[in-house]
């Protein structure tokens, strides 16, 4: 018992400095031990221990304010590789990453029209032939799917466009490459990653990433942790029912939800269903020829039509956007997906309507904006979680 105690204030003290060297591109051991409190000594044998797994390395001399100048450490960024994989779009995307969420190199196969073990086979393909690049210690491979995802024992529980039920794909993908690997939402895994990897996040901030495509969903980050709720299901927020009467009918049965009136396939939709109505539009009179970019060229045109349907949008994202900050009061809220290429516009009118429908408190400090690491939020998202589950930079102890 005592051991296990012993050993755990050491994970923990080792956990401490590896995040702070993390956090900082140079720094010192005097400067460690002021920010994580412990003392030199032991920052001092911790630091000798990362250095001997190549972890951390001595890259110079910084000033000194007294006393002889300090020597400066710094992280290996490729001393430990990482696999992270996007199963989120019509395309599959893997990349090798490094502990500075560098992406080294990326794979990407269609996976329109295949589902179940056949997209199963698409992303061990991927896999495999990443696995041929890897020149590095493996950490493990982390990844972000579409879905309801049981992350604790690695199932995907629901992933309907992938036609997945129930999918053990973290023992799979154990098994067949023998490392470590997490499965999460995308949405979830897009937060960590902009949290991890996007500029000017404080390790203990709270925020809401809310993702805008052919659904929607939510990844919910509290004072630096990844929110999922008591059954996993944080964030579902593509099915907040937000019209009320006379609602479409949603994918997942209900009527009226978010998803059918604010998501990219809602919108492109319904310019297909009204174009007959608006003949002077400057959008494809073809209803089978509209497509996003179609509707954001017209958007950018100045199109009223256009116009109207996506700013309709932003209002419902901003209804349910003051509904999040009503009950958290959380001030960052950071949008991705494809909705995001109409820009300040699409943004001002979310931000808005968010305004319009919250008490003017809790909104006044909150900001929303569009994400910063685009598309590569998911992958770098879910080999983030690997990268600072520190236990897993060491082969053993
Ligand atoms: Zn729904």
């Amino acid at each position: 018992m005592e051991k296990a105690t012993r050993q755990h204030t050491k994970d923990h003290n080792r956990a401490l400095v590896l995040s702070t060297i993390f956090a900082n591109s140079q720094i010192s051991r005097a400067e460690i031990a002021r920010i994580t409190k412990l003392t030199r000594t032991t920052v001092s044998s911790i630091v000798s221990d990362i250095i001997a797994e190549g972890l951390v390395e001595e890259v110079g001399v910084g000033t000194s304010y007294g006393g002889k100048n300090p020597i400066l450490l710094s992280l290996v960024e490729d001393s430990r590789w990482m696999i992270g994989l996007d199963l989120s779009h019509s395309q599959f995307r893997g990349a090798i990453v490094n502990l500075r969420g560098v992406i080294r190199d990326v794979i990407s196969i269609p996976v329109e029209g295949y589902d179940g073990n056949e997209a199963l086979e698409l992303l061990y393909r991927i896999v495999d032939q990443l696995m041929q690049k890897v020149t590095r210690p493996l950490l493990g491979i982390g990844v972000g799917t579409p879905g309801l995802v049981n992350t604790q024992e690695g199932i995907i529980i629901n992933a309907v466009n992938l036609n997945w039920q129930n999918l053990p794909l973290t023992n799979l993908l154990e098994e067949r490459y023998n490392t470590p690997v997490y499965v999460l939402n995308d949405s979830q895994a897009a937060a960590i990653g902009e949290k991890t990897f996007g500029e000017g996040y404080s390790p203990e901030e709270s925020m809401v990433l809310i993702n805008i495509r052919r659904g929607i969903g939510a990844g919910i980050v509290i004072k630096g942790s990844l929110f999922q709720g008591d059954g996993g299901c944080a964030g579902e927020i593509g099915h907040i029912v937000v019209v009320k009467e006379g609602g479409e009918l949603c994918r997942c049965g209900n009527h009226g939800c978010l998803e059918t009136v604010a998501s990219a396939q809602a919108l492109i939709k319904k310019a297909r269903a009204g174009i007959r109505d608006f003949p002077e539009s400057a959008l494809p009179h073809e209803p089978k020829q509209i497509d996003l970019p179609a509707i954001k060229e017209a958007f950018d045109a100045g199109d009223s039509f256009a116009q109207k349907l996506v700013l309709d949008t932003a209002e419902y994202i901003g209804i349910v956007i003051a509904s999040i900050v009503g009950v958290l009061n959380i001030q960052k809220i950071v949008l991705l997906g494809d909705m995001t290429c109409f820009g300040e516009k699409w943004l001002n009118a979310i931000h808005d309507s968010a305004q319009k429908y919250s008490l003017q408190k809790p909104m006044l400090n909150t900001k929303i904006e569009i994400g910063q690491l685009g598309e590569n939020s998911i992958i770098l998202g879910a080999t983030a979680i690997l990268a600072t589950d520190y236990s897993l930079l060491f082969s053993q102890s």
